[in-house]
């Protein structure tokens, strides 16, 4: 909870020493002298020495009386943005704390943009002086005549315009013709305007959005879930609350799962506010990230929508979070600091003290649990906008389907295409895997092509011509011959990849237009919105697509989903693969019928009778969570247990497992908590590295990160060996 730190040094007594907390992988944060001349707030951004280099860090705390000033090295400047608030401080702390992190490692995420520590320089242009030219050339004339409305423009500009060399501009500068003046810097994003007016609201609608304006002006910490169908208007109720915020001159912050792909989000967050959003995930030019870094800490830049690591930007004047499609796997990072960017924002809006919204149409069990319990509030859209049924749903049994060999479309899947391309309308079929086929097998000696570098078989891209790893991005050309036994006529593709997929769709319906929609098949932002312009302008019959397919866009002529092979993602040891399962197509299914027409959703699955099938075909998903909430009541995962998995890594597989096994020895076991392993992880080798895991579990009131920091803290890792720890993985490969 926040530190109640509000109180910057008092500017009577002048601070002699502060710590300065440093991006690095260094032990806590160092003392260091305050030069006479400058002042430092808690939370500046300063430059220090350390050794012979020089480093960015933040003053962290004012300096302990146990170490004198003349011994420190000093602080060598400030730098001119403002310093990050408590509230972030605090965030930080938090954050390292729960997720089992340091400080610094923390930190790295917020400082990493150090062009944004300083304002742009302003910009020098020239305009016209009192001066007359002693010599009038054509070319200085042309000059004159540009500069004769008495505005400043750049050197280049004037050049540029007049079609004349530098020189010449120089020369007229020289004879004071022109004068310099300063220009302002640019300005760098546009400005949302919250004046302008969203659709009329339904009264369901009207009445959610209210509540959250009402929780934007009470300007107090309270977590809110908006629940509501695929397309019952949660994103028009959220853009009224965030029009509200902008009233109040606070910033938004909406994190987006697949941000990259948003393409259809944007526009209509531009259509409604008039300007584009700020935006921020990796594929963010770096001058960009600059302005948008900057802008959050000036408080220029008012909304910005981003993928995780936007929860780690400096706001000036927070005033509410959105998470859209809050149950997303991908709001977890487990790489680096694995922390869950969902329950983050829950945090970061707790110390801001400004309510957070969470979205989704299958809000994760996590977050319902926490609405039974009171701790979230909750919100409930309960029909589409417009009346737009939702799809009905059939499960279509594989294993009597009478599928051709080779072949993965069922005839009644077939059927329903033809019905659906003959009256006109669109087709989605959903498979998420991406390439050709995932395995490909020597059909004489029975070998697998495998990565040399990970534990996975290597996926045919057909279209490329290649075999890929999909965890390492190792590639190479698929062999002529069977590299174990060397027959030339054995390889055989086994399983199917979209390409596959529409290679069986174009022999059955030639005539009809189809597309691939994968993560490696959209190149970019631009193609992305160009495939979904083609949908939308009904340019296209069949769209074949993996998981990005399958969120948040809307197509109002698609009316038939065909989900191929519903069972993928129900095996493996992940305890929330069912909700997972379940999500994702329900996800998927909303796609069909959004508008007038009505959605047909086929799943082709060889166990109809899995309660994951079942939910979705009866659409009784009540007694679908009560299921899964009672499985892992009993079990005591999460939430009613907490997990944390450990994965200890490293290039020498002898010492990875004697590292393991030793965690495992002194791993915590006791009153209501037990680690299990170590063993094996599932992807046993990584990049390159062999891999073992542990899996501690505790009862909710154990203090398990006080567990896991006696445990793990003393552990020196040596050579190439590493440790990871994850609390509430959601990973267990
Ligand atoms: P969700 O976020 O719940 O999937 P959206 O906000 O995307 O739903 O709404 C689905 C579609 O219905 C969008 O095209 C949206 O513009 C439209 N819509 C929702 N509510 C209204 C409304 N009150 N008036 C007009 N159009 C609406
Ligand atoms: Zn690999």
């Amino acid at each position: 909870m926040p530190e109640n730190d509000t109180t910057e040094p008092a500017g009577e007594v002048p601070i002699e020493t502060v710590k300065v907390l440093l991006p690095l992988p260094v032990p806590g944060p160092y003392d260091y002298a305050v030069p006479d001349d400058i002042d430092v707030p808690l939370g500046s951004i300063v430059c220090v020495p350390l050794g012979s280099r020089e480093v960015t860090g933040v003053v962290w705390d004012e300096g302990g009386d146990d170490v004198s000033r003349d011994k420190l090295r000093s602080i060598l400047d400030v730098k001119d943005v403002p310093p990050l608030t408590s509230a972030l401080r605090a965030f930080v702390s938090w954050v390292a704390r729960y997720n089992v992190a340091t400080e610094s490692s923390v930190l790295r995420m917020i400082l990493r943009v150090p062009e944004a520590y300083d304002p742009l320089p302003p910009l020098k242009a020239l305009r016209r002086a009192a001066g007359e030219p002693a010599r009038l050339t054509p070319s200085r004339s042309r000059v004159l005549k540009i500069m004769a409305d008495g505005l400043a423009r750049l050197p280049k500009e004037i050049a540029f315009q007049a079609g004349v060399g530098a020189s010449v501009v120089k020369g007229l500068l020289k004879a004071g013709v022109l004068e310099e003046a300063i220009l302002p810097p640019r300005r760098l994003l546009p400005e949302s305007d919250p004046e302008t007016i969203g659709p009329e609201l339904s009264p369901d609608q009207a009445e959610a959005a209210a509540m959250l304006s009402e929780a934007v002006d009470a300007r107090t910490f309270e977590t809110i879930v908006l629940e509501g169908v695929t397309g019952s208007g949660k994103t028009e109720v959220y853009f009224d609350a965030i029009a509200r915020a902008l009233t109040l001159g606070c910033q938004v912050l909406v994190l987006l799962p697949e941000i990259a792909l948003s393409t259809q989000f944007l526009a209509r967050f531009e259509a409604r506010f008039g300007a584009p959003p700020a935006m921020w995930h990796s594929d963010v030019p770096r001058r960009l990230r600059r302005d948008v870094w900057r802008g959050v800490a000036t408080g220029d830049v008012r909304v910005v929508v981003g993928a995780r690591s936007a929860l780690f930007l400096p706001f000036e004047n927070l005033g509410m979070i959105v998470v859209d499609e809050e149950h997303d796997g991908s709001y977890k990072q487990d790489d680096g600091v694995c922390y869950h960017a969902r329950d983050m924002a829950v945090v970061r809006a707790s110390l801001e003290e400004v309510p957070v919204v969470l979205c989704s149409a299958t809000p994760s069990l996590e977050t319902l649990v926490n609405v039974e319990k009171g701790r979230y509030h909750h919100l409930y859209l309960a029909s589409r906008h417009g009346g737009a049924e939702l799809p009905e749903v059939q499960a279509v049994d594989m294993t009597r389907a009478g599928t051709e060999r080779g072949r993965w479309l069922s005839p009644s899947l077939v059927e329903s295409l033809k019905v659906c391309l003959d009256s006109g309308e669109q087709a989605l079929l959903y498979l998420n895997r991406r390439g050709y086929a995932p395995l490909t097998l020597c059909r004489t000696c029975g070998y697998r092509l495998a990565c040399p570098n990970c534990s996975a078989w290597l996926v045919e891209h057909r279209h490329r011509g290649r075999l890929q790893c999909h965890h390492c991005g190792i590639w190479s050309p698929r062999p002529k011959a069977c590299p174990q036994c060397s027959d030339t006529e054995s390889l055989v593709a086994c399983g199917p990849g979209v390409e596959r997929l529409a290679e069986e769709v174009a022999e059955r319906f030639p005539d009809s237009r189809l597309e691939i929609m994968a993560s490696d098949t959209l190149m970019g932002p631009d193609d992305v919105a160009a495939l979904i312009r083609k949908i939308e302008y009904g340019e296209l019959d069949i769209l074949i697509g993996t998981q990005v397919a399958a969120k948040g866009h809307h197509f109002p002529m698609l009316t038939l989903v065909g989900v191929v092979d519903a069972d993928l993602g129900l095996d493996g040891g992940d305890p929330r693969a069912m909700e997972r399962t379940w999500q994702l197509l329900h996800q998927v299914s909303g796609r069909a019928g959004r508008e007038e027409r009505p959605g047909k959703v086929l799943l082709q699955t060889y166990e109809p009778g899995h309660p994951v099938m079942h939910a979705l075909v009866t659409g009784d998903r009540e007694q679908f969570l009560d299921r899964e909430k009672q499985g892992r009541e009993q079990a005591g995962m999460p939430p009613f247990g907490r997990l944390a998995g450990i994965v200890v890594s490293g290039t020498d597989e002898g010492a990875v497992r004697r590292l393991a096994h030793d965690l495992g020895n002194t791993a915590p076991r006791g009153r209501g908590i037990d680690t299990f392993g170590p063993a094996p992880a599932p992807l046993s080798l990584l990049r390159g590295r062999f891999r073992w895991r542990l899996l501690v579990k505790a009862d909710r009131d154990v203090a398990l990160q006080n567990a896991l920091r006696a445990w793990l803290e003393p552990v020196r890792l040596k050579g190439s060996l590493r440790l990871q720890v994850d609390v509430d993985p959601q990973s267990f490969l």
